[in-house]
């Protein structure tokens, strides 16, 4: 029987394609790549190389499709590009332009969308839980939320297949579908034995895990020194981004990467109503990629706007948006941050943000007067970040020096709550241009009382831990994290985007595999199930070209 390494070497070797030389990037891979030309009629093109579009990618390449993947940003190099520094890691993010609106507006940046190869997962915290069983039907189980057109056990081959390949590292974990992870659980630092202590005085489950950073050496790759920059994008190399858990297999297979070209429309045919390819701009020039299949994959906010600033004769309101459904239902996890003060140094940043979680509050409580839950995970801000919530609390001056001077006795802890997907919640298009004179997205978001509801529970939970734990002083703020949904999946053209494949409704040669998708949340950090989902979508892709999808 082959090894575990064995098998997922066989799958993805993107591990072992690292350089072991003491650099960060392969760049005779990067240099040797295949290059496609805009004339040549590729397989498929993908816009955005971030989660869903980088594993879609490897799929392809491996099935031997001529793929290429289209990225705005650039192609990191982590040994020149980054630093180890909050400030300095601001070139990450999408700050582009993007009207915000609604009774609770969403800020944009930093701390919701990436930009370049590997796309948000580069700098996301490296939490990888899965989505439970009852996410896929909340409508039936709970009269919230939405059915998704897929069920748990069809994702699960897909969940297990991802989690080999970052890898990920946890404890046996008992909540939702319980299961094991391919790698053990990482030693916890001060913030997360804060955590585990409070919890075990209120008889409340909480584990090490889920994180996709490597306990020990993988591949090439070498393992985690607990400095707590995952969040600025990992110059070590121990956290999985598809930059070097995907990308270098999918370059290896003959996919093509080409970075810093911005995606500006979709094509169509006006007779047959197909995609033909993407438009696109790089080097300030005008560019046509052409290819028999396109996948959208660029984060919920440029999906959906890149589907509307598609619109032509054949889609006058937006590609794929006869139902007025591109945009709707985009989704915030609530994200209550607690802090809590200590006598002994607790010293947050001494190991990756994430450490530990719990699940214990994840499903509908009959007994409380919301539907759904929320999760609750050590988050251990850097000091920029800490100074952003203290100051968010309301301190300045001579305060906000004395909380930062404080900041090695403060542990902090945050929650995922479960805001329901509602049709109002959506990106239009703005007036506002950007700087090639595309609208920008204008995105709109309210809460309703059942998500005020899960985000004050949350709270009181955070603030009893941090109590419990022997915290003299504690502090909440209210922000969000993660953004999923704006072109969900759903059974039918009048509920949805795409089909249970990712396919979209209208356009038969169109696909969108990132977390647009998602019908609902859960309280689950999203990439694993946005790589899962699109991991799936490419087994259909492939099954379907040699005639056996159903
Ligand atoms: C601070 C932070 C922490 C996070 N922590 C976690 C965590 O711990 N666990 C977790 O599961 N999730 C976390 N996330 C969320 C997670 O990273 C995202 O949900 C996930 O990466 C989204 O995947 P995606 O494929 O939808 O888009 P992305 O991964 O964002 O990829 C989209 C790509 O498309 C490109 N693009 C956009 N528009 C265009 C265009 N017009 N033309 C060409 N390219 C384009 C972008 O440059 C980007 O590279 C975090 C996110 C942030 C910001
Ligand atoms: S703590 Fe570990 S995973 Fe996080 S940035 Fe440092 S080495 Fe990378």
């Amino acid at each position: 029987m082959p090894s575990r390494e064995h098998r997922v070497r066989a799958r993805n070797e993107s591990a072992w394609l690292l350089p072991n030389d003491g650099t960060r990037a392969n760049h005779r891979l990067r240099h040797d790549m295949r290059r496609f030309s805009d004339d040549d009629e590729i397989d498929l093109v993908i816009v955005g190389c971030g989660a869903g579009g980088s594993v879609l990618m490897q799929r392809l390449a491996r099935a031997g499709w001529k793929v290429a993947a289209l990225d705005a940003g650039p192609f990191w190099d982590p040994d020149t590009d980054w630093v180890s520094d909050e400030a300095g890691s601001h070139r990450l993010y999408w700050t582009d332009p993007r009207v915000i609106a609604g009774t609770d507006p969403v800020p944009m940046g930093s701390n919701n969308s990436g930009r370049g190869v590997g796309g948000s997962m580069v700098h996301y915290a490296g939490y990888t839980p899965r989505f439970h069983p009852s996410d896929f039907s909340t409508r039936t189980s709970d009269g919230v939320g939405a059915d998704w057109p897929v069920s748990y056990p069809e994702l699960r081959p897909y969940y297990e297949q991802i989690e080999q390949e970052l890898p990920v590292a946890g404890e046996r974990w008992p909540w939702g579908d319980p299961h094991r992870y391919p790698y053990r659980p990482h030693p916890v630092g001060g913030n997360g034995e804060i955590f585990l202590r409070g919890a075990t005085k209120l008889g409340i489950t909480a584990k090490v895990g889920p994180v996709a950073i490597t306990n020990g050496r993988f591949g090439n790759r070498p393992h985690c020194i607990y400095r707590g920059f995952c969040l600025q994008g990992c110059k070590v190399n121990a956290k999985a981004s598809p930059l070097i858990t995907h990308i270098p297999d999918a370059l290896a297979h003959g996919a093509e990467v080409r970075a810093d070209s911005m995606v500006t429309r979709v094509a169509v045919d006006e007779r047959t109503g197909r995609a033909t390819g993407v438009h696109y701009i790089r080097g300030g020039r005008e560019h046509f990629q052409r290819a028999r299949m396109v996948a959208v994959a660029a984060y919920s906010i440029e999906t959906p706007r890149l589907l509307l600033n598609s619109a032509s004769r054949r889609f006058p309101a937006g590609l794929c948006n006869e139902f007025d459904q591109v945009g709707r239902y985009l989704m915030v996890q609530g994200a209550p941050q607690t802090a809590g003060r200590f006598d002994a140094e607790v010293r947050m940043y001494k190991a990756p943000p994430p450490e530990v979680s719990t699940e214990e509050f994840y499903e509908t409580d009959p007994a409380k007067d919301y539907k759904r839950g929320f999760s609750i995970q050590t988050v251990s801000p850097l000091p920029i970040t800490w100074a952003e919530h203290v100051a968010a609390q309301g301190h300045w001056g001579r305060a906000l020096r004395e909380y930062m001077s404080d900041y090695v006795h403060w542990s902090c802890l945050g929650a995922l709550c479960e805001f329901l997907p509602l049709p109002e919640n959506r990106v239009t298009l703005a007036e506002e241009k950007d700087s090639h004179g595309l609208p920008v997205a204008r995105f709109s978001y309210s809460q309703c009382d059942n998500d005020r509801a899960l985000a004050r529970a949350a709270q009181n939970v955070m603030e009893d831990i941090l109590h419990a734990a022997g915290a003299d002083e504690v502090i909440t703020i209210q922000r969000y994290a993660h953004l999923v949904g704006g072109a969900r999946m759903a059974k039918d053209e009048q509920h949805g985007v795409v089909d249970r494949n990712c396919r979209t409704f209208a356009v038969p040669n169109l696909y969108i595999t990132d977390g647009s998708v998602l019908p609902t949340q859960g309280s689950a950090n999203p990439a694993l199930t946005i790589m899962a989902v699109a991991a799936r979508a490419a087994g259909h892709l492939i099954a379907s070209a040699s005639g056996g999808a159903s």
